[in-house]
This record gives C-alpha cells, sequence and structure tokens, in this order.
C-alpha cells in the first residue's frame, strides 16, 4: 500500500515511520522546505525516543521519504493521512483549522483512482464532513472517501504507543474506505489491538471526549492534593488508593503543576467551544479548564510565598517541557511561572535536558544553565516541573551546597521528604501539606499572562477599596 503522510511533525513523523515499518511505503510531505531538506539528510526536528532509528532503517530500505510535492505523493497514493498542526486560534477555544481545509484543497487537485483520504489531526466534530466537501467541489469527477482515524500516542512514548496502542479508531461510513484503513492496521492484530468502527462525527468526538477526559483526572487528583494539604492527608497515598480500584486506574492520577502540552489544553477549549456551536454547555469540562488556569497562577505564587516574596530572589527551574522525554515546550506551565516570578522581581535560571532551545526563543531574561547544579547555583530556591528521570536522583549534598538558601520546590513529587529533610532541605512538595499561608496574590490577566500584584490587592479591588 502507498501513503501519503500530510505534516511532518511528531504525530506525522511518527506515524509515518511506524507506518513504513509496517512495510508501507510512506512519503511525509511538509510544506516547511528547511524541515523536509533536514529530513532528507537525516536530521530530525524533533526529539522523540527511538524514532531516530525508526527514521534512519525505513529510508535505508527504501520505504520512507520526504518531500515537499504533496501533488506527486498524493497522485501516487491509496491513502492520504492528513496530520497537519490544529492550534488554537485565539483565547475563545475556536481551532485553526486552516491547515487542514489547505491540505484538503492541494489534495483534491492531485487525487487519481480511488483514494481514502484520512484525516488524523485531532478535529472538531464535523470537519471531515467540511474536508469532503472541499474535496467534493473542486473534483465532483474523484474517486474518494473520507475518513477520520485521530491518533492517541503521546509524545515522549510515541514510537512505542503508535506500535502498541489501547485502540484503533475508524471513523467512516464508506465499506471501501473501512476495508482499506482495516487492512492497513492488519500489523497491530497481533498485539490484540481492538479497533472501533464507528461514524465519522464519532471518531472525532472520541477524541476530544478522551483528551477531555485525560484532563479531568489531572484536574481532579490536583483538587485533591490541595484539599489534602489542608486537610493533612498524603495525596501519593490518596492516588495510590485511588487508582487501584480497577474502575479508576492509576494513570493520570499524579498531581502537579498543571496539564500543558500541544494537546490537552486545546483539545478542552476546542470541545468547550464545539458543544457552545451545539447550543450546550460542558459544565465538567469548563471547571476542569478553570481549575487548570488557576493552577498556573497557583503554582507561581506557591514559589513566592516559600522564598518570602520574589524581589531579588533567584529561583532556579529545573524542566521547562510540558512532560519529560519530549522537547515541546507548547502550553507548558513553565513559561507563564517564569514570566510571573520575573514580573514580581526574581532572577530566573533554568534547565531541561531537551527543551531550553525552543525555550530561549519565547523567554526574556532567563539565565540558561548547562546541568542542575549549574542551575542551581546560587538560587534561593530550586523548582522541578518537569519529572526528568534525570532529575530523580540529584546529588542532594552538592546541591545543597552550591544554593543560596536550602529550599526545595517539588511539584512533581519525585523526592521522599523524609530525605530531603535529612538533606537539609525545606522541601514543599504537592499535596504533602508543609506549604506556608498564601501572601501573593496572582491573576491571569486577559492576554493570559499571570500577573503578579501586591498581596491583598485583588481582595481590594474586588470590595472596591
Ligand atoms: P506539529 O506542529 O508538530 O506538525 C504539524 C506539521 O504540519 C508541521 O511540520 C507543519 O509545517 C505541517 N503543515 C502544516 N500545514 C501544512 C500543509 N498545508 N501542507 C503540508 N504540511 C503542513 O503538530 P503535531 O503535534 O504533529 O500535531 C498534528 C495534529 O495531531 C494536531 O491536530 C494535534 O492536535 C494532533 N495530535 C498531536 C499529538 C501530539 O502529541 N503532538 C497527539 C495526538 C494528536
Amino acid at each position: 500500500m502507498r501513503l501519503a503522510m500530510i505534516g511532518a511533525g511528531y504525530v506525522g513523523l511518527v506515524s509515518g515511520a511506524c507506518l513504513a515499518d509496517f512495510g508501507y511505503e510512506v512519503v511525509c510531505v511538509d510544506r516547511d522546505d528547511a524541515r523536509i531538506a533536514n529530513l532528507q539528510r537525516g536530521v530530525l526536528p524533533l526529539y522523540e525516543p527511538q524514532l531516530d532509528h525508526m527514521v534512519a532503517e525505513n529510508c535505508a530500505a527504501g520505504r520512507l521519504s520526504f518531500s515537499t510535492d504533496l501533488a506527486a505523493a498524493v497522485a501516487a497514493a491509496d491513502v492520504v493521512f492528513i496530520a497537519v498542526g490544529t492550534p488554537p486560534s485565539g483565547r475563545d477555544g475556536d481551532v485553526d483549522l486552516s491547515a487542514v481545509y489547505a491540505a484538503a484543497k492541494a489534495t483534491a487537485e492531485a487525487l487519481n483512482g480511488f483514494t481514502v483520504v484520512v484525516t488524523k489531526s485531532t478535529v472538531p466534530p464535523g470537519t471531515g464532513d467540511e474536508v469532503e466537501a472541499i474535496i467534493r467541489d473542486l473534483r465532483p469527477d474523484a474517486d474518494f472517501a473520507v475518513a477520520s482515524n485521530p491518533e492517541f500516542l503521546r509524545e515522549g512514548v510515541a514510537v512505542e504507543e503508535f506500535r502498541h496502542p489501547d485502540r484503533v479508531v475508524i471513523g467512516t461510513d464508506d465499506q471501501r474506505a473501512r476495508d482499506v484503513l482495516a487492512e492497513l492496521y492488519r500489523p497491530l492484530e497481533a498485539n490484540n489491538v481492538p479497533t472501533v468502527f464507528t461514524g465519522r462525527r464519532t471518531a472525532e468526538l472520541i477524541k476530544y471526549a478522551a483528551n477531555a477526559f485525560l484532563a479531568t483526572k489531572i484536574g481532579f487528583i490536583n483538587e485533591i492534593a490541595n484539599l489534602c494539604e489542608k486537610l493533612g492527608a498524603d495525596v501519593a497515598d490518596v492516588s495510590t488508593g485511588l487508582g487501584l480500584d480497577r474502575r479508576i486506574g492509576p494513570k493520570f492520577l499524579n498531581p502537579g503543576p498543571g496539564y500543558g502540552g500541544s494537546c490537552l489544553p486545546k483539545d478542552v477549549r476546542g470541545l468547550i467551544r464545539t458543544a457552545e456551536r451545539a447550543g450546550m454547555e460542558l459544565g465538567i469540562v469548563s471547571a476542569v479548564e478553570a481549575v487548570n488556569t488557576h493552577r498556573r497562577i497557583d503554582i507561581a505564587a506557591r514559589v513566592i510565598d516559600v522564598v518570602g516574596g520574589a524581589k531579588d530572589a533567584t529561583i532556579a527551574v529545573l524542566g521547562l517541557t510540558f512532560k519529560p522525554d519530549t522537547d515541546d515546550i507548547r502550553e507548558t506551565p513553565a513559561l507563564p511561572m517564569i514570566a510571573a516570578l520575573q514580573d514580581a522581581g526574581a532572577k530566573v535560571r533554568a534547565f531541561d535536558p531537551k527543551g531550553m532551545e525552543h525555550a530561549r526563543k519565547l523567554t526574556k531574561g532567563v539565565n540558561f544553565a548547562s546541568d542542575p547544579y549549574e542551575c542551581a547555583t546560587g538560587a534561593d530556591a530550586l523548582v522541578i516541573l518537569t519529572d526528568w528521570d534525570s532529575f530523580r536522583g540529584l546529588d542532594l549534598a552538592r546541591l545543597r551546597a552550591v544554593m543560596r538558601r536550602p529550599i526545595l520546590v517539588d511539584f512533581r513529587n519525585i523526592y521522599a521528604p523524609d530525605d530531603l529533610a535529612d538533606a537539609g532541605f525545606a522541601y514543599y512538595a504537592v499535596g504533602r501539606g508543609g506549604w506556608p499561608s498564601p501572601v501573593s496574590d496572582l491573576l491571569d490577566d486577559d492576554s493570559g499572562r499571570v500577573v503578579v500584584v501586591r498581596p491583598g490587592a485583588i481582595a481590594r479591588a474586588r470590595s472596591g477599596r
């Protein structure tokens, strides 16, 4: 089978490489000339474990190639995947579908023989109808079917998850398209992967609903963590006790700085907006969004409070990516936290194993270090924001020796409180008590930036004083 993958980003590149590994002939197409030129030279545009080997092996075997010539790739393909970005288009939750529609138009012009056009990008329900209308309008003569095949892979474990997904979802009413896609994913039968065959809109909604549910689990456990702090309970044990219930499951029950990344925030807002357009309000999902937005403000305030005020303090931040094993910093909680600390007068130092190149372009005045110890040097507090494995076994004595004050704020709960106490640290972890009473007020202004204001100022403003 010959495949064209439009969009050579996290999803397109991983999917393209893995499908080539199944034995198909795959051409990954992107409109970014530099990206394609680099890929043709074997230079990957992103970091994802195992992906470099997968790409190199399949290119060497002649099954995987990269091109900017969309028309040629589509004309030769039995299946065309649209895996382009669907970023937010503003603050109101709308999704920018222009890349999907541009890909659909370009595909229409090049269609040749029966072709299944598959939306792999995460899109609002109904987008497949629009893609079909665009193609039908431009090419009334074309023999094609449009299907939805949402992607559920997670960055950091994307190759593994593409090869061993929990399920494959195929949304189309067209029997020929169903047969082609069932055949395409047949190699996964050996791993007993279930396939859900359904309608196109339903498939699109499954993806949005899945991400909203995962965000709900994270928001829920963060709220329970806050309650643990008030009650003197330990959220780690609450998570374990909850997760052992098979109806609930253990995943996505780790409290932290709030969800981020290129998917959960935009898909939660996209689902809320989809419902609004359909004339209804999603109370639970809207609450999840509000809780997460507040969390971003709250983590900066907590850091300021533990150091007793940000002015002239130096804060060392470990972890800039929204999760470990990726270089992706889209919607990471780190950037608004750093901006809020700087606004409050703190100097910020930072280190991340993979995310610093992107973060340099999106921050100002941050001192980037080459390792955790250099980052901590002279700091009043060390803040762990991402649970990279390499942060789990830091030499505490060495850290303490280089820091100005031995304060560790662990937003991922990767250390044991007793170990930190033994090493002479004041240790603050999520959902484990011991935090000082809040003194800082921060708010999210209309542009989405977290702003620090004087203690009590919000309460005074609200009361009109
Ligand atoms: P990305 O930004 O990493 O990659 C998108 C690529 O598409 C870019 O290289 C861009 O140049 C290219 N592109 C855009 N318009 C194009 C066009 N008209 N023709 C050719 N190329 C074009 O995005 P991503 O993270 O891979 O996400 C892609 C989609 O998959 C999104 O809808 C996202 O929500 C969804 N998704 C992402 C993940 C994830 O973990 N990143 C997981 C599941 C689903």
